[in-house]
């Protein structure tokens, strides 16, 4: 699932593909709960118009639209939000890439998975978001609008720091792999970064967040920080569906320690790395190296 350097990378490398050009057509699947706008609205309203920003909130994408509006869009689980020029077998349903000869690239069809499809005045490539679990989001929104997604993000993981997650983590009776997780505390982190940082800094999964020390809230705030900004330089963890905009795949997934590791040997110890279901959410620790 795109977490906050995924979405970063997405963020970064679509903005020269959206931004100063002229929206000539958007074309969608059907009214959905995909479409937290209607389809027809959402084409009505972006037609003839420019984007002159993009922007992350968190795991979230924001569209400035000229005339004020604002496209907020979610990749949820399995979005994928790319030029029409990339080429990526991630970027095709399973059945087509099992009929595909190992080194063979083409280029991205339409599919029944491609939820938008915007087409520009000018003869640059089209821009696709295409969403194979549909659990990604779109929504238009007024001008001076606002959106309960974006208004309950707490700070951007990317600028916490050991004092605010140690405030933060105060008084609250849950584990901190579970306040990691709450974007209404840290915008941005998931399941990966969460498993990753904690690993780095050393504190296991399910301790209880309020007994964490400055110290120790001082070693996750740098761990989370450093993991999430290598990740952004590697390209985001191409697991599963994760594509840049240009096609290319991510690599941190090549310097995980734990995450989805379990049973293998722990880089730090040899110890092997286990698995327990903490915050509903499968967790990998080393208990050996994490106290
Ligand atoms: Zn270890």
């Amino acid at each position: 699932m795109p977490e906050l350097p995924e979405v970063e990378v997405t963020c970064r490398r679509i903005r020269p593909l959206l931004i100063g050009r002229r929206i000539a057509s958007l074309k969608t699947t059907g009214d959905s709960y995909f479409f937290l706008t209607p389809t027809r609205s959402l084409q009505r309203r972006l037609r003839g118009r420019v984007v002159k920003e993009l922007n992350r909130y968190g795991k979230y994408l924001v569209g400035d639209i000229e005339d004020g509006s604002r496209l907020l869009l979610h990749l949820g689980m399995t979005g994928q939000l790319f030029s029409g020029d990339a080429t990526s077998v991630r970027l095709l349903s399973s059945t087509a890439r099992s009929s595909l000869a190992p080194e063979e690239q083409v280029g991205f069809r339409p599919d029944r998975h491609t939820h938008l499809r915007f087409h520009f005045e000018d003869s640059g490539p089209d821009v696709f978001f295409r969403d194979v679990r549909k659990f990604g989001k779109v929504r238009l929104l007024d001008a001076g609008q606002s959106d309960p997604r974006l208004d309950r993000l707490g700070p951007d993981a990317l600028q916490v720091d050991g004092p605010m997650l140690f405030e933060a983590s105060r008084r609250r009776r849950i584990a901190v792999k579970a306040l990691l997780l709450d974007q209404s505390i840290i915008a941005g982190v998931g399941n990966i970064y969460a498993d990753e940082s904690l690993f780095r800094a050393g504190v296991r999964p399910g301790r209880g967040a309020s007994r964490l020390t400055r110290r120790e809230c001082d070693a996750l705030a740098e761990a989370l920080r450093r993991v999430l900004h290598r990740s952004i330089e590697t390209g985001g963890s191409s697991i599963s569906d994760y594509v840049a905009p240009d096609g290319s795949d991510g690599s941190y997934q090549d310097e995980r320690q734990v995450y989805a590791r379990r049973g293998e040997a722990c880089y730090a110890c040899g110890g092997p790395i286990r698995k327990r279901v903490i915050a509903q959410r499968g967790t990998h620790y080393c208990p050996r190296c994490q106290r």
